[in-house]
């Protein structure tokens, strides 16, 4: 049988009370077969208790909706954590929400953080897993010249230690965008592997970088005794934000 998991509360609605948030709840399971509820990361703990409570009475399990390479805290992150953009300029968040302005996977500082945050979701001691979204680079489709990344110092290290040349890999990017008609085939290769090893070294690259970092995440959740489970973007799109 197929297991059902249901995302429940990413914001407490401003009329949110107890009551109304375990009626709702309570109608799902009424419904349902829901084995897991992954419950959102910023709530009051009157809400968090009760959707706890509620879950445990219909034996399913209780998950962490857990940003992975974003901030889950409400609060902004260093800027020199953001990814780095073709520009050389931090990749900026959508509409500025620190939930949504990414960080950069293969920092070291980034990699400690992701396990401290686990650890202290592992402390809360409420939860049997950890769902990981944002487990990812931003999207390049409003603006790739803004948004494609990265380009740190950190990601050009990795890659010059593997014989990639980062340098030349920006330089083919940017000349590919200042012309519409291969901006065009650029465009293209978001969403289809080409014949081009340059280019395919920067998407090799970014999808070794993202399951890294997945697979240090789920090593430490499952470390904790917490199971694990994926937010995964669009099938797709995948290619284009670095998830393989
Ligand atoms: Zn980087």
């Amino acid at each position: 049988m197929p297991t059902l998991a249901v995302q429940y509360l990413e914001y407490a609605p401003q009329d949110a009370t107890p009551a109304k948030v375990r009626q709702r709840l309570r109608q799902a399971f009424e419904l349902l077969p829901i084995s897991i509820v992954i419950l959102g990361w910023d709530l009051p703990p009157r809400l968090e208790e009760t959707v706890t409570k509620e879950t445990a009475r219909h034996n399913a399990s209780l998950y962490r909706w857990h940003l992975l390479l974003a901030s889950d805290a409400g609060f902004a992150l260093p800027v020199e954590w953001q990814p780095i953009s073709l520009r050389g300029e931090p990749v900026p968040g959508f509409k500025g929400l620190p939930e949504f302005t990414f960080i950069c996977p293969n920092r070291a500082d980034v990699q400690e953080w992701i396990a401290e945050r686990i650890e202290v979701a592992a402390q809360r001691g409420i939860y049997q897993g950890l769902f990981f979204d944002r487990m990812r680079f931003p999207s390049p489709a409003e603006d790739p010249e803004r948004n494609l990344a990265c380009f740190c110092k950190y990601c050009q290290r990795i890659a010059s230690d593997s014989g990639s040349d980062w340098e030349a890999v920006r330089r083919q990017i940017e000349s590919l965008l200042t012309d519409a008609d291969r901006a065009k085939s650029f465009t293209q290769t978001l969403f289809t592997p080409t014949d081009d090893t340059l280019l395919e070294t920067f998407f090799t690259f970014r999808f070794d970088s993202i399951n890294r970092i997945i697979q240090y995440a789920a090593k430490l959740a499952r470390s904790h005794g917490l199971s694990v489970g994926l937010d995964c973007f669009s099938p797709t799109l995948t290619r284009m934000v670095g998830q393989d």
